[in-house]
């Protein structure tokens, strides 16, 4: 039976060390870390996702600002909303909540937060510094992968690992983060031939896909680490990951559940990657920052 790696009592542990170090941060520095999130338009999954990251902040004592903007707002009002907060001293993180509406240019509109700000990682330059092995801001879902493999104890150094998921959000990044902790990583797709043979073959497998319980036991080496980040909804509403949890748990090594798993990292990481850029911004030495 494996290990199941219980998100949320992880990110929970994580949400207490961020706060800590928030509490540190505003004494020292006299003002909350902030994050300033922006939602264009009123999609309720997006509504959902930003009034929690919002509850988060504040738990965590934060300061946290959403922005609310219409549907039909202009590339222009969006940008120029942006660089008001980029100029902002009190604003230490933003992201704008995805998808946009077509109308927008989204790769200019994530392009417009400075790197120094870009909680979510999305920005060439922290794309760029992640690859290079420099310091950045590293995006929050497969950061929180890696806090989950950590905290099972999965050796990465010198292991078979397969993403499947080439997005830049997840599956790039993850890759990226596994190769620098030294396991030799394999990024699988859409094209790729004989997927389950391959997926078999992996000590660490990552799934980033979207398709309901596509990995069967068939595809997991016994003993075999598995992190599901797919969230997909069956026809009778409930939430299932990309990895068949009921027939995989037998006999894979350590596996997260969704929900619990890799979800609740998301936010966690995303307090933490808030509390690092205030950190940096406000010049406070690295050293004594501990999350
Ligand atoms: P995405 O941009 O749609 O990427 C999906 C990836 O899966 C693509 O690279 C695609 O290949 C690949 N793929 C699709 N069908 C495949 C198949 N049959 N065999 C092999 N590969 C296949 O999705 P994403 O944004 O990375 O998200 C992936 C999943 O994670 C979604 O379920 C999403 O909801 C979830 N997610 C969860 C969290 C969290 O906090 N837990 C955060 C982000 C995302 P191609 O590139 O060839 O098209």
């Amino acid at each position: 039976m494996a290990n199941v790696i219980d998100g949320k009592s992880v990110a929970a542990a994580l949400r207490l060390r961020v706060a800590a170090a928030a509490a540190g941060f505003s004494a020292r520095v006299g003002r909350p870390p902030g994050l300033d999130v922006v939602l264009v338009g009123d999609d309720p999954a997006s509504q959902v996702y930003v009034r929690n990251k919002g509850r988060a902040c504040e738990e965590a004592g934060m300061r946290s600002t959403i922005h609310r903007l219409p549907v039909d707002v202009t590339q222009e009002a969006l940008l120029s909303l942006l660089d008001g907060l980029m100029v902002d001293e009190r604003v230490d993180g933003v992201l704008v909540q995805l998808p946009l509406p077509k109308h927008l240019d989204e790769q200019a509109v994530t392009d417009r937060v400075v790197p120094e700000k870009d909680v979510d990682g999305f920005h060439p330059s922290n794309v760029g510094a992640l690859w290079l092995g420099r310091e950045g801001l590293v995006p929050c879902t497969p950061w929180g992968c890696m806090r989950l493999l950590d905290e099972a104890g999965v050796k990465l150094e010198g292991a078979r690992a397969v993403v499947i998921g080439r997005s830049n959000i997840v599956g790039k990044p993850m890759a990226a983060l596994l190769l620098r902790r030294s396991a030799t990583v394999v990024v699988a797709h859409s094209r790729t031939k004989d997927l389950p043979a391959l997926c078999a073959s992996a000590d660490v497998l990552v799934a980033a896909v979207g398709r309901a319980k596509m990995l069967g036991a068939d595809w997991v080496k016994p003993g075999a680490a598995v992190i599901d980040v797919g969230i997909n909804r069956t026809a009778e509403g409930k939430l299932v990951g990309d990895v068949d949890y009921d027939a995989v748990v037998g006999h894979a090594g350590a596996i997260t559940p969704v929900p619990g798993g890799v979800g609740p990292m998301t936010i966690a990481c995303l307090l933490e990657n808030t509390v690092r850029a205030a950190w940096r911004r406000a010049g406070l030495p690295k050293g004594e920052l501990t999350i």
